[in-house]
């Protein structure tokens, strides 16, 4: 088949080609989010059907799986040898379900979400009870045909934090919950009351010229990227020259867009800093987990410090006049930190949201290496939440049936939010000790050299990395739950008036 140079030269041609049919799937997820009209869901999700279709047969097609081995086999450096490894890991994937059970799961997962939409809807979850055990099965079935070393999950969690291995990351969420537990007791003990500060209408113009002016001040390139307006916030990107951002607008939740407009924004630039390719592997990102500790990274420690602040309050009180009339950053600051013990994960605050999250990563967990039965997932569920919350759900649509991602089958994803707070904190301790005063810099405004920096260290390294390789070259040392805990005790402690 020719030598060397000649063969990854085809396989280049064909892994572009593969992303060239990427490129047009996303372009018909992002339009169907923010452009579509209700009509056109039949014939859109015949045409996704196909394209998937499409890219599962170039991915596994007899061409390209000789000219992996044939590549596999030699001795390759760089990125091509990057380049060669990743699309062999995911050909090996797709090689190794068989299409009966693909296309099971698919029927399944689609079902299952109707069953789910109507179960949350009625709060029944002896409604939804069987198809839940359907996708676990389904699942677990995935996972033996993926094959797997040590826990079954790792089949799973692996499709989202590639590489990661639940033997050591379960040790360090558990410390991370031990620690958190306390802290949120603490804090609700304190009795110090909330703030209706936000508890006001906010005119949607000037809060869109406002997200838009923070977005850019970051670093945003509009000319390389869009942000429209979409029900459910995200970030899509077809290129580093392409990258498109959704928030949404209320009146009545000026936080959730302004800060749902940073932590997307933070997504989008990692997007952008990626290396051009053109559409292979190495100029894509590393992990949904090191994909979160951006948008975390520039939603919380960031857009919620003080700093952060003593710049912007004036500017936004240029805009909402009425609103911040006599007030000063100390009280925008804590009105933007409050903590509350809450039932639902998507409102919850920094400090809570990553217990919502552990008990959801425990569970599935649980779930699918056969300690826990589904039907008994609603107690399990409530029983946590009360030990690391401090609070029960009065029913299951406010408990166990309130996310959409094990009823479409993402089993595997959740733990990928709070590693991305664990390797946000990290990352943003040595940013702050590299640029020696990160503070002060983001006082005056200047959000430059944080931007810098991640681009050298992060964005630009694209998949030349793991993520648990990518944040020991940066640190120096493996994934540490200390900087975590370091930063929310020292920032909510002294809100909270806890020693
Ligand atoms: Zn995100």
């Amino acid at each position: 088949m020719g030598n060397l140079t000649t063969q990854y030269e085809r396989f280049a041609e064909l892994v572009k080609e593969m992303a060239d049919v990427s490129h047009a799937q996303a372009l018909l997820s992002w339009d169907q989010e923010v452009c579509m009209p209700p009509q056109g869901a039949a014939s859109r999700a015949r045409a996704m059907g196909t394209l998937a279709g499409i890219q599962h047969d170039h991915q596994t097609a007899a061409e390209l799986v000789d000219l992996v081995t044939a590549l596999g086999q030699a001795d390759l450096q760089g990125d091509t040898a990057v380049n060669v490894r990743q699309v062999q890991r995911e050909q090996k994937r797709a090689l190794s379900l068989p299409k009966s059970l693909v296309v099971e799961l698919t029927q399944t997962e689609s079902l299952s979400h109707e069953a789910w939409v109507e179960a949350r809807r009625n709060d029944d979850f002896a409604a939804f009870q069987p198809w839940l055990e359907k996708i676990v099965e389904l699942k677990c079935q995935v996972a033996e045909a993926a094959g797997y070393t040590g826990s079954i999950y790792n089949a799973l969690f692996d499709e989202y934090e590639p590489h990661a291995c639940v033997e050591d990351v379960a040790p360090v969420l558990a410390d991370l919950r031990q620690r958190l537990v306390p802290l949120v007791a603490g804090i609700v003990d304190s009795g110090r009351g909330t703030d209706d500060l936000f508890d006001q209408p906010f005119d949607i113009g000037p809060q869109e010229t406002f997200g838009r002016r923070v977005m850019t001040d970051m670093g945003f390139d509009l000319e390389a990227g869009r942000l429209d307006v979409a029900v459910h916030p995200f970030c899509s990107g077809t290129s580093p020259k392409d990258v498109r951002l959704t928030t949404r607008y209320s009146a009545g939740l000026m936080q959730t867009s302004l800060f749902g407009i940073i932590h997307e924004t933070g997504h989008g630039l990692y997007e952008q800093g990626l290396p051009d390719a053109e559409g292979m592997p190495v100029g894509s990102a590393i992990s949904l987990g090191i994909h979160e500790s951006q948008s975390r990274m520039w939603e919380n420690m960031v857009g919620r410090s003080h700093e952060f602040w003593q710049h912007y309050l004036p500017v936004l009180a240029d805009h909402f006049p009425q609103q911040l009339a006599g007030v000063d950053v100390d009280r925008i600051y804590a009105a933007v930190n409050q903590v509350e013990s809450s039932l639902i994960r998507v409102e919850a605050d920094e400090v809570t949201y990553n217990l919502h999250i552990l008990l959801r990563f425990e569970l599935e967990k649980a779930m699918i290496e056969g300690d826990l039965r589904v039907k008994d997932l609603p107690g399990a569920w409530n029983e946590r939440m009360e030990s690391y919350i401090g609070i029960r759900p009065g029913n299951d649509a406010d408990g166990v049936l309130q996310d959409i991602h094990w009823p479409v089958g993402l089993i595997g994803y959740f733990a990928t939010y709070t590693l991305g707070n664990l390797y946000a904190a990290q990352l943003y301790r040595k940013a702050s000790v590299d640029l020696g005063d990160l503070s002060g810099q983001i006082a005056s405004g200047d959000l430059s050299g944080l931007l810098g920096w991640l681009r050298t260290n992060v964005h630009t390294v694209g998949k030349r990395r793991t993520a648990t390789e990518l944040v020991h070259d940066i640190t120096g040392e493996p994934l540490n739950v200390d900087y975590l805990m370091q930063y929310l005790e020292g920032k909510f402690k002294p809100l909270y008036g806890l020693s």
